[in-house]
């Protein structure tokens, strides 16, 4: 059961923890999962819940079929045998907003407690609160993306009907931003998100069960190479047994929380 701070001495006591563990640290950086979105409104993909769950595992082989025939991936996005899963994500993007902990995490960012956030999310929601020093491995809704030279660009709310032009960079096809079922994590942002963790001697996992590769095995490269990890998440997880410090909160309560630990003089 989930509380508030002010009537639970442990919960403050460990948030107050947290933030003199990264005040000692040199480079701090934070891994975001499905749990944060969830407090936006946001379905996850698996669990009780799931998007998949409820409407079937979409095919394993997304990009593939996508590279075979783009055209035809378009059209069928764009008509009426669009799959459900996809209307309920499209329709809870639409209506999602940053909660507290979204903008608890760009002011740790802007105060300098928290160098990057790496997040597996595809809600655009961190960027939208301000977060600066973002990455999103998993791609962003919000955006297109060119599959030859990772050329970005935002759609403001309205999804095309039709196949995007080739990249006006490079020529490229374009596809959505969002990393789909076998296709490679884009390289420009695994390098930066790699070379964070790299540098991280604290990481904090904040929302996530730490089950989807590659961006679970981050946590382990950082916990191997002697990395501090501290664990935000309601429940228990694989991650639990490797962290320093397990916070059992939501994010949306335990980072405004952290924030003023971080900024109380
Ligand atoms: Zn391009």
């Amino acid at each position: 059961m989930i509380t508030t701070f002010e009537h639970n001495p442990d919960l403050r006591s460990q948030v107050g923890e947290i933030a003199s563990i990264l005040r000692q640290s040199d480079h701090t950086v934070a891994m975001t999962g499905a749990g944060m979105s969830v407090e936006s409104g946001i379905p996850p993909f698996s669990g009780t819940d799931g998007l998949w769950t409820k409407y079937g595992t979409p095919p394993m082989d997304g990009y593939s079929r996508f590279r075979k025939d783009p055209i035809g991936w378009w059209n069928r996005r764009t008509n009426e045998k669009i799959d459900a899963h996809i209307m309920e994500l499209r329709d809870a993007l639409k209506n999602a907003r940053p909660h507290a902990g979204h903008f608890a995490l760009a002011g740790m960012v802007q105060i300098g407690a928290l160098n990057s956030v790496i997040t597996q999310n595809i809600d655009g929601l961190d960027e939208k609160a301000g977060v600066d020093k973002l990455f999103e491995i998993h791609g962003n809704r919000q955006k297109l993306r060119c599959v030859d030279c990772n050329d970005r660009v935002l759609l403001a709310d309205v999804v095309p009907l039709f196949a995007p032009d080739p990249c006006g960079v490079c020529g490229g096809l374009v596809k959505f931003d969002t990393v789909m079922f076998g296709e490679p994590i884009p390289e420009d942002v695994m390098r930066s998100a790699r070379a964070e963790i790299d540098r991280a001697d604290c990481v904090i996992a904040i929302g996530t069960s730490a089950t989807v590769r590659p961006a679970s095995g981050l946590l382990w490269i950082a916990k191997a190479a002697g990395a501090t990890m501290i664990e935000i998440n309601p429940s228990e997880t694989k991650l639990t047994s490797l962290c320093e410090l397990s916070l059992r909160s939501t994010a949306g309560l335990a980072l405004p929380a952290l924030l003023e630990a971080l900024t109380d003089t």
